[in-house]
């Protein structure tokens, strides 16, 4: 099994197990004990220093290969082991996929990001459309990204030939949280594969869920662990839980839309030159959360109508929401750095 070679190489290398530096925790958990007021005022100072033109880079993702996923992640309505009511379809046509990547550059996305439910990609002719995919979306003048579940180096490096940009590859949460919502595989597993995109040349995409019943050490550890990361990544996604019916994670109980805020703002002060998400569950954030998110260092969402499988608020929403946070159009204005 290719994957777990990997990760017992890389894990026996390690001397530190992946849980960010104990000084990189200290700093997270007294930026989270801040008051929100103190917290959001330094964490937006510090992105106007590195983000001075004050810009929201869209993104579209596709879902190109849905549902029916050997892998247990208790948040997901893809995973084959929960009864939810998505429409499972397997990997999209080339040509398929091509035409929607025109229509996410039409509708002002400077990025596509396609993803797969798969545990790792499939060898052979899968893997090859999925190659080509990247190609196609590249010749738009796309940035291009992609999910595909866990990479060996030989896929990472064929990814990075066809023209890919970026890999998005979540922690989902802490090292120290990990194991209470996925079984299926290990915290360590991920780093392997962030290991082998960024030795591929790939930039790296890397963030996390939040309201999943973790603790607030658990969210600080889980920024401490990105900003752990050498380089940091380009981009980081935050996501808050979306419950959907028929996963283990249903019916826990909604998080402080403020405990958002505060996670951005620390992981701006944490990671001052990373893109920051908004991801799933803008849904469940009013307009004014979201502008809270912004002032406190978020400056990317994803855009349209659905995130894989969760609904977004929708094109005409993003559109009033970032003409009214940066006096742009909404329209493509990407961020000069992907994701
Ligand atoms: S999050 Fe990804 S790996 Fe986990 S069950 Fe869903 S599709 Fe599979």
């Amino acid at each position: 099994m290719e994957t777990s070679t990997i990760t017992k190489s890389a894990a026996s290398e390690r001397a530190v197990p992946f849980s960010g530096s104990e000084s990189l925790k200290r700093k997270a958990k007294e930026l989270f004990e801040m008051p929100l007021l103190s917290l959001v005022q330094q964490a937006a100072a510090v992105h106007q220093e590195h983000w001075p033109e004050a810009d929201v880079q869209r993104c579209s993702l596709l879902s190109i290969k849905t549902g029916n996923c050997p892998e247990d992640c208790s948040y997901c309505p893809q995973s084959a082991r929960y009864a939810t009511e998505i429409e499972n379809h397997p990997l999209l046509d080339v040509d398929e996929i091509e035409r929607r990547a025109k229509m996410a550059k039409a509708e002002g996305s400077s990025r596509f990001c396609m993803g797969a439910a798969w545990r790792k990609p499939p060898r052979g002719k899968q893997f090859d459309d999925v190659l080509e995919a990247v190609r196609r979306v590249k010749a738009q003048g796309l940035e291009c990204c992609a999910t595909l579940g866990l990479l060996n180096a030989e896929q990472a490096r064929s990814l990075k030939a066809a023209g890919l940009d970026v890999y998005n590859h979540n922690v989902d949460s802490s090292p120290e949280f990990y194991s209470k919502v996925i079984t299926t595989r290990k915290f360590e597993d991920r780093v392997a594969t962030l290991e082998n995109v960024r030795a591929a040349g790939l930039e790296v995409c890397c963030g996390g869920i939040l309201g999943m019943g973790e603790e607030v050490e658990d969210r600080e550890s889980l920024i401490a662990f990105l900003a752990s990361m050498n380089p940091h990544p380009e981009s980081v996604p935050l996501n808050l839980l979306v419950k959907v019916d028929g996963t283990p994670l249903a019916e826990k109980e909604d998080l402080d839309p403020f405990e958002l805020v505060r996670a951005v703002a620390v992981t701006r002060l944490m990671i001052p030159q990373t893109r920051i998400r908004l991801s799933a569950g803008r849904m469940n954030l009013s307009r004014e959360a979201q502008a809270l998110c912004f002032v406190a260092g978020a400056n990317s969402i994803f855009s349209g109508e659905k995130l894989l499988t969760t609904p977004l608020p929708g094109d005409s929403f993003d559109d009033r929401l970032i003409a009214e946070m940066t006096g742009k159009t909404g329209k493509s204005h990407g961020g000069a750095e992907p994701n």
